[in-house]
């Protein structure tokens, strides 16, 4: 039988001899910036940094200041394409490709050859952890092109010996002849795309159990770690649904989940991770929410130190079930640092919203949470819409029933009292790669 592991020393390496590694890793990787990356130096010595500091150990890396995607875009805006934040020269560099850029203008990533050979070595390893195997047929529904998610998954599956099928993120139909002919046994996608194939494979009459898949990987977006997301992918597409994240700065795919489905694995044998209290910026205590952090410690060309994600974690050092000592993120990526809605001084995330919905049987998956400002009372103002399961229909009393309903759902999830307003099914647009299922009219601009 395969082994559960791809690389069972580094997976199962005991957290003190990870610890070790990793500090010997950083205090390179810092010295390497230092001496090679203009940024850095720059950025460093205002910050009294001249030299490496004698770092030992991976919690060394707090005497560095955070690093702001802002001061990455502006150092490639002052000096256009790149900025003076790479550690090769431009002539090393053999792929380029941008982060998604959902606000302000996209920071161009870029990789050397040696970090083409580690990225793509972690995603091999991210998908073993998924569950793929040699002779899988991976039906790849993620974006080509200047997304990195797509042509990743991509070439990993294919080096494992899979068969690829690249359809992409947008061809439902072929996504459907695909899965319903070839009988594809693997499917990559987001949370949402996923979801919506859920729905056409139910609309047209479709069993999940007549398809061939076996596993569902989804990244991308928050969403798969949802419990009742979780449930309606798996019972939908007849799969294990995984969840994994990673970031185009620093490594695709980075963080798959494993077979005991209790948060996504970091690979800390290339990062570090640290979760910080979004305001003071501090570490939290393990267990706690905050925003993650990560150190690039394998990155060539442009690695990124104590990179502020703004994606919201909390943290587990304990061994998972499945024997791997890598930290993981249990339950995910809880939200966007800037995703968390500020309701009369509630709080709370549309991740809680998705989960009060996706519960309910009378109601489709999809939503919307709408903000608005209410001049007269002066005071802010949310609805959720939602619709109804195709097929149900509700009047009258049933229909105020059903609605109250809701709405205590809503209320038992976020602690704050949401209003519900049903909409005809099928009338909210279905995301084909990113969601954006918040729209805030509290600002003169939107969100
Ligand atoms: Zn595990």
């Amino acid at each position: 039988m395969a082994s559960v592991y791809l690389d069972p020393e580094i997976e199962t390496l005991p957290r003190a001899a990870l610890g070790k590694l990793q500090g010997e890793k950083l205090a390179r990787q810092v010295e390497r910036v230092l001496r090679l990356s203009p940024f850095y130096r720059r950025k460093y010595a205002a910050a009294g940094i001249v030299s490496g500091l004698a770092i030992k150990h991976p919690e060394d890396i707090r005497k560095f200041p955070i690093l702001a995607k802002a001061e990455l875009r502006e150092a490639q805006a002052a000096k256009p394409f790149f900025g003076d934040i790479a550690t090769v020269p431009v002539g090393d560099f053999i792929e380029t490709l941008s982060t998604t850029g959902t606000t302000g203008r996209p920071f161009h990533c870029v990789w050397t050859k040696n970090d083409l050979a580690y990225t793509h070595a972690v995603m091999r390893r991210t998908v073993w952890t998924m569950g793929i195997r040699p002779g899988d047929i991976v039906q790849n529904g993620f974006a080509y092109g200047l997304f990195v998610a797509g042509v990743n998954v991509h070439l990993a599956c294919q080096q494992l010996g899979c068969l690829v099928v690249p359809i992409g993120a947008t061809n439902t139909e072929r996504h459907l002849d695909y899965l319903t002919g070839l009988k594809s046994t693997i499917l990559f996608a987001t949370p949402s795309f996923a979801m919506y194939l859920a729905e056409r494979l139910k609309e047209a009459g479709i069993a999940p159990e007549s398809l061939g898949l076996r596993i569902g990987c989804f990244g991308g977006e928050p969403g798969t770690a949802v419990p009742a997301t979780r449930t309606k992918l798996e019972e939908g597409l007849g799969i294990d649904a995984r969840d994994y994240y990673g970031l185009a700065e620093i490594c695709p795919g980075m963080s798959p989940e494993c077979e005991a489905k209790d948060g996504i694995h970091f690979c800390e044998d290339h990062l570090i991770a640290e979760v910080l209290d979004p305001e003071t910026k501090e570490p939290v205590a393990e267990g706690e929410t905050g925003v993650l952090v990560v150190t690039d410690l394998s990155r060539e060309a442009m690695p990124l130190l104590r990179y502020w994600t703004n994606d919201l974690v909390r943290l587990s050092t304990e061994r998972c079930a499945c024997g791997r000592t890598h930290a993981r993120a249990p339950g995910g990526i809880v939200g966007r640092g800037d995703d968390r809605i500020n309701l009369k001084g509630a709080k709370f995330y549309p991740t809680q919203v998705e989960n009060a919905v996706r519960a309910l049987p009378d109601l489709a998956p999809e939503f919307r949470i709408v903000l608005d400002h209410d001049h007269a009372r002066h005071s802010d103002t949310c609805t959720v819409r939602v619709e109804l399961a195709p097929g149900k229909t509700a009047a009258g009393a049933a229909l105020a029933a059903l609605i109250a309903g809701v709405e205590a759902k809503l209320k038992a999830e976020t602690g704050s009292s949401l209003a519900v307003e049903i909409v005809p099914t099928g009338s909210l647009e279905r995301a084909m790669t990113k969601s954006k299922r918040v729209v805030d009219n509290r600002k003169p601009h939107g969100r």
